[in-house]
């Protein structure tokens, strides 16, 4: 079974697709920027029997992708499969959007991805097999005002993921962007309670009314659902699908 690598995988979408993979028999690497919160998560999964290791990566930083990409632990089990989730979000209107702050969110989530990429691109290669998904979002599609630095940090997520698909096309390498709308996790958490405190609104009317409304099916994206999909992209069936988003949108986006 291959050895998945998955960003920012100490909490919500990262640790689920980790545990969801570890259970159906994958290597999985969590890796994060907080090493405590990665370690407790690959420590559950090899209580309960599964393949997991521990790293710390900060995917804004050269030093700390090399360091843990050559570490002992990880050249014994190279990455087949990366999975580049980490990510954060800040919501505010443009001209109060501190430039740093902007140009953080576009530092994890668009260069933090080719940055992860670039570092397990030449052992693909070497070993002519390599799997790349990238977790964009309904925000690879569409937008919402006041967040800015995300939704171009995840279409650019997607322009990126296309030039690479043609870049590696001459080998069984993929790169393919999922794009989910709302998943039940703390960075949602912290929107739904942020959103109700700033409109004077009860925490189901933010659910029901704003992040659920524009979603036909209107129900959250379940992790397995996630999970899912990326086992399919990384399958040998989905061999020639390349550069593509999958859209878990319950609808969203066909309106
Ligand atoms: P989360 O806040 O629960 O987890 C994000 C993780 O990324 C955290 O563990 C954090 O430590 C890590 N991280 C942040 N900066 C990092 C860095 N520099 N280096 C390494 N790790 C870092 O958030 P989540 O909801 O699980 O989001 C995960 C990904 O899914 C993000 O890319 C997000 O944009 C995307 N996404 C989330 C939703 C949703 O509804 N939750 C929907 C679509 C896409």
């Amino acid at each position: 079974m291959y050895n998945v690598l998955v960003t920012g995988a100490a909490s919500g979408i990262g640790a689920g697709v980790a545990t969801e993979l570890a259970r159906a028999g994958y290597h999985v690497i969590v890796s994060d920027l907080k090493l405590s919160d990665a370690e407790r998560v690959a420590s559950e999964l090899q209580a309960g029997g599964h393949s997991a290791q521990a790293v710390q990566i900060d995917v804004t930083s050269d030093d700390s992708v090399e360091a843990a990409l050559g570490s002992e632990a990880m050249r014994a089990r190279p990455a087949d499969v990366l999975i580049n989730n980490a990510g954060l979000q800040h919501v505010a209107p443009l001209e109060e959007f501190p430039i740093q702050k902007w140009d953080f969110l576009i530092q994890v989530m668009l260069t933090g991805a080719a940055r992860l990429t670039r570092a397990v691109l030449p052992g693909m290669r070497r070993r002519e097999f390599g799997r790349i998904v990238n977790v964009g979002s309904i925000h690879s599609l569409v937008a919402s005002p006041y967040k800015s630095a995300y939704v171009a940090a995840k279409h650019g997520l997607d322009g990126f993921s296309k030039a690479i698909a043609l870049e590696t096309a001459d080998t069984d390498i993929t790169i393919n962007t999922i794009c989910p709308s709302y998943v039940r996790t703390p960075l949602v958490d912290q929107q739904i309670a942020a959103q109700a405190r700033t409109q004077g609104i009860p925490e189901s009317e933010v659910i029901d009314r704003v992040m659920l409304a524009p979603m036909p099916k209107h129900v959250f994206i379940g992790m397995d659902e996630i999970a899912g999909t990326i086992m399919f992209l990384i399958s040998r069936a989905a061999r020639n699908i390349t550069g593509h988003t999958l859209v878990l949108d319950g609808g969203w986006t066909v309106r």
